[in-house]
């Protein structure tokens, strides 16, 4: 079978095109695969994912492209379902998807330029899905390169360039200076943008940089030595900054200050929280100390069940005095039956074997934990603390 004429290359604004249907094959799951003279769908390739739309088929009726693909130059359309060989159909790609990863994509051009001639970085991994765009570099960047990176990609954007794609001949290509992933074979096309960027690649791009709207760098974190910087341009960054301002104004009005004080709320807040846990832990410790005295000291293997979320501190400090006044198993459980127990047991005075009240706990009521000879502790999913209890009088 002949290669499918690739429209994009042609015009990548080509939208809406007329193709012959060579063939059409089922597939599972109620799926075809088609495949026509020509196409305007960007199959999926080179990091990029797959344009989606609709075919015509000659009554008129749209035919849902969910995924295109290339193989030796053939493009085959994922359709739900079939079309007939040989006919004359309409194909129709979502603008609104392609305008977004010719958005993306450019920017990333861009971007990925400006770290090459600044930092000397190669750009070791790219992906555009619907979802996200990451770019993988090859060394690393800092907070501050990040968002001095960002202005000067903006620049290139405000700046209107027009974005140049080229067949060289292999005598023009040798000449040329250009980013490329790998050694390219056959035709490679080289997209331009002039002062940023030159760069191997086959997937349609906008044709100047204002078209772009505007880049946001949105995370960046160490990757494989290098790093990973995720983007979003036009419409896509445009979303993201509505969200985190919706975000952030909520935040805002919720601790009755401005946007630029949220900051200074949120730590004041955390010194405040920070101090009422000191608080409350030191008027527990009280409490807990009244409660340890009202104990009959002839007492041995004391359980206490506290419903009220214990530092673990004051749990060890806590069963470590039980220990000191009574004897067998002293122990401490803190949580209700049906968020589950955190819970730390030691031995009293006239010791008894841990790794049997261990074993119990795990054994009968799933428990998780560890400790030694003197003291254990762990944690049980939802319980009734009395049939716990009950267990451990057994032993
Ligand atoms: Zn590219």
């Amino acid at each position: 079978m002949v290669k499918t004429r690739e429209l994009y290359y042609e015009d990548a604004y080509t939208y809406k095109f007329d193709a012959m249907v060579l063939s059409c094959k089922e597939g599972k799951g109620g799926t075809f695969f088609v495949i026509l003279d020509q196409t305007a769908f960007f199959p999926e390739q080179g990091g990029q994912s797959s344009d989606v739309g609709v075919i015509e088929d000659e009554n008129g009726t749209s035919i849902k492209v969910t995924h295109t693909s290339i193989k030796d130059g053939i493009i085959t359309h994922v359709t739900d379902a079939p079309l007939r060989e040989g006919t004359k159909v309409t194909g129709r790609i979502d603008w609104g998807h392609r305008f977004s990863n010719m958005q993306q994509h450019t920017g990333e051009h861009i971007f990925s330029g400006i770290v090459h001639s600044e930092f000397g970085y190669d750009n070791v991994g790219f992906h555009l899905s619907d979802s996200e765009v990451t770019m993988d570099y090859s060394g690393p960047l800092n907070a501050d390169d990040i968002k001095a990176l960002e202005i000067k990609a903006n620049r290139a954007i405000w700046e209107n360039i027009e974005v140049q794609c080229t067949f060289p001949s292999k005598e023009e290509l040798d000449k040329l200076e250009y980013r490329s992933k790998k050694e390219l074979t056959g035709d490679v096309r080289i997209v331009t943008i002039p002062g940023y960027d030159v760069c191997a690649c086959c997937a349609p791009h906008v044709s100047t940089t204002a078209e772009i709207g505007f880049l946001k760098v949105v995370s960046f974190q160490a990757y494989k030595g290098g790093v990973r910087v995720s983007i979003l341009c036009g419409k896509r960054a445009l979303g993201y900054i509505q969200d985190e301002h919706d975000i952030l104004s909520e935040i805002s009005r919720s601790l009755t200050t401005s946007a630029d004080k949220v900051m200074d709320s949120v730590t004041k807040m955390r010194e405040e929280n920070h101090e009422l846990k000191g608080k409350l832990i030191e008027a527990q410790e009280k409490l807990l100390e009244y409660e340890l005295q009202a104990i009959d000291k002839n007492l041995s293997d004391v359980f206490l069940v506290k419903d009220s979320g214990m530092d673990g501190n004051l749990m060890r400090k806590t069963v470590n005095a039980l220990a000191a006044e009574h004897g067998g198993y002293c122990g401490v459980f803190s949580g209700t039956d049906e968020s589950g127990y955190k819970y730390i047991v030691a031995t009293g005075a006239e010791g008894k074997e841990l790794k049997a009240l261990q074993d119990v706990l795990k054994e009968k009521f799933g428990a998780k934990g560890g400790g030694n000879t003197a003291m254990i502790q762990g944690s049980i999913g939802a319980v009734v603390m009395g049939e716990v209890l009950s267990e451990l009088g057994k032993l």
